[in-house]
């Protein structure tokens, strides 16, 4: 399948090409020239997770440059090798657990898949790679675990001194190997002008082959549409509906992911976007307006954005306000009802909600109590366990994987803010 650029004036190419690009010559993000169908596909047929993975993202590696039929079912095997469940907390109203990857976030869907994807690519082209990552939290730490060991990918890791948790910056350090941590002497908005001022150097971007795993790469983006596929058809065979889906987001790629499984046909009632303070979607629907801004802080950290880059791929699927409206619901949860609905989930429940789902369930309280849903969990809550332990009163037993690298000693250099300190 082709893909074109959201601004147009980039040349067609086929998804392996665009994966290894990241961003279109013209800037903007790749998407499908047009979306498969995937109404036919005969569900009880397919009876594991990386086999649904393979029938979902099948259609849009057809003919590819790169990537071969038996590559593709390579990935999918060697990317998803974590379970995926779907839990039921109250009527029709489940929680898709997105955090039993290696480092017990969603994010390790689209990272695994994008490393995988192009060590294929490398072995084809013989050219070896540079991964080169700025990180406020989770992206690095998916980033450095999925590539870790990968043949021909070296992976520079750049995050902001004292601004990361100590968990996320052993996540950063402890790998070795064709890991190598920066901690760099300022903010992230520092270590993410140095990823760009190094891609902006094209001698030295050409000597790397520097390339960037951030969300925008398409390859972080299509498997995340795999799971929305697999769990409204799993949700829809135990309630014999639809779900509603409830999303907690930033960048929204996690939602456009949605949007594009949707569109594929697949049985999904509608698709609801969970912000934090930062509410540039909110606005724009409901004044028609889009500002994006700067970014609020608050306790659903990953979820901080105020101009949230997938948007442009949002903008290309419903480009007309009116349209917009009538696929997009979003809405904005507060860091007081943050803390009240992981402190009320807990008491009500039992179950342990991380910040950043609080958003998701707090929108699910408020506006679609007793409607088919499912709410996304982006995270294990023990990765944020400062915020959440003193709310529930109680110790969050710490997933193996984390456990795994606690006792472990980080390496990391130690970088001022100029882009050349790193090579
Ligand atoms: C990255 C992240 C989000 C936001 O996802 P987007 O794709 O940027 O919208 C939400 N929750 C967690 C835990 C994350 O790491």
């Amino acid at each position: 399948m082709d893909f074109v650029s959201t601004r147009g004036l980039s040349k067609k190419i086929t998804a392996g090409e665009a994966i290894l690009k990241g961003l279109a010559e013209d800037g903007g993000l790749y998407v499908p020239v047009k979306f498969p169908s995937l109404v036919h596909m005969n569900i009880s047929q397919i009876s594991s997770y990386p086999e649904m993975a393979f029938e979902v993202l099948a259609p849009y590696f057809e003919n590819d440059k790169y990537i071969t039929v038996n590559d593709l079912a390579e990935i999918c095997m060697d990317a998803f090798n974590f379970n995926v469940p779907l839990i039921q907390l109250g009527d029709k109203e489940s929680v898709l657990e997105l955090y039993h990857g290696p480092t017990a976030a969603f994010k390790d869907f689209g990272a695994r898949f994008l490393a995988s994807t192009l060590e294929k690519i490398i072995e084809k082209t013989q050219k070896e790679l540079t991964i080169l990552v700025a990180t406020s939290g989770d992206t690095g730490g998916a980033v450095a675990s999925a590539f870790h060991d990968k043949a021909g990918i070296n992976v520079k890791v750049l995050y902001p001194k004292d601004r990361v948790s100590e968990r996320q910056k052993k996540q950063l350090t402890v790998l070795g190997g064709n890991i190598q941590a920066y901690e760099v002497d300022g903010s992230f908005d520092d270590c993410q002008k140095m990823v760009k001022d190094a891609f902006m150097d094209k001698e030295l971007s050409q000597k790397w082959g520097l390339t960037s795993a951030n969300s925008i790469n398409l390859g972080r983006l299509l498997p995340q549409s795999v799971y929305y596929v697999y769990a409204s058809h799993l949700f829809r065979s135990m309630y014999g509906v639809n779900p509603n889906i409830i999303i907690p987001s930033g960048n929204v790629g996690n939602s456009c992911a949605a949007y594009w499984a949707f569109t594929t046909g697949v049985p999904i009632e509608s698709i609801v976007l969970a912000v934090n303070a930062n509410k540039t979607i909110p606005n724009y629907l409901e004044t028609g307006e889009y500002k994006p801004s700067a970014s609020i802080h608050t306790l659903a950290n990953a979820m901080d954005v105020g101009a949230p880059s997938n948007m442009e791929r949002l903008f290309n699927l419903y480009g007309d306000i009116d349209v917009f409206r009538q696929f997009v619901t979003s809405y904005s949860v507060s860091d007081e009802d943050i803390k009240e609905t992981i402190k009320k989930t807990y008491k009500e429940t039992s179950y342990i909600i991380c910040p950043h789902t609080a958003c998701a369930k707090k929108v699910y309280e408020t506006h679609y109590k007793n409607k088919p849903s499912i709410i996304v969990s982006t995270a294990h809550p023990a990765k944020f366990e400062t915020i959440v332990e003193p709310l529930i009163g109680k110790t969050i037993p710490v997933p193996e994987s984390i456990n795994d690298i606690l006792s472990k000693k980080g390496r990391f250099i130690s970088v001022s803010t100029n882009y050349k300190d790193i090579f």
